[in-house]
């Protein structure tokens, strides 16, 4: 049975990229004002997310499912 914790399929496929899932919370990072930094593309006009955005919490979401597995 499904419930609202299980893993999005993303996160579950991440998970088996492990270095893929370290690129993004070391670029997925916020700064002083809590937007994230991967997200933003300075030069562009493109407005920064707020941090934690979707592809940190995908992220993370992989990290503990890697976590869980070793
Ligand atoms: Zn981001």
């Amino acid at each position: 049975m499904r419930d609202a914790t299980e893993p999005s399929p993303v996160a579950v496929q991440l998970a088996r990229m492990p270095r893929v899932v370290e690129t993004l919370l070391a670029q997925h990072v916020p700064d002083a004002g809590s937007r994230c930094r991967g997200c933003g593309l300075p030069g562009t006009g493109s407005a920064y997310l707020r941090w934690p955005c979707s592809l940190w919490l995908i992220a993370d979401t992989a990290r503990r499912l890697l976590a869980s597995r070793n």
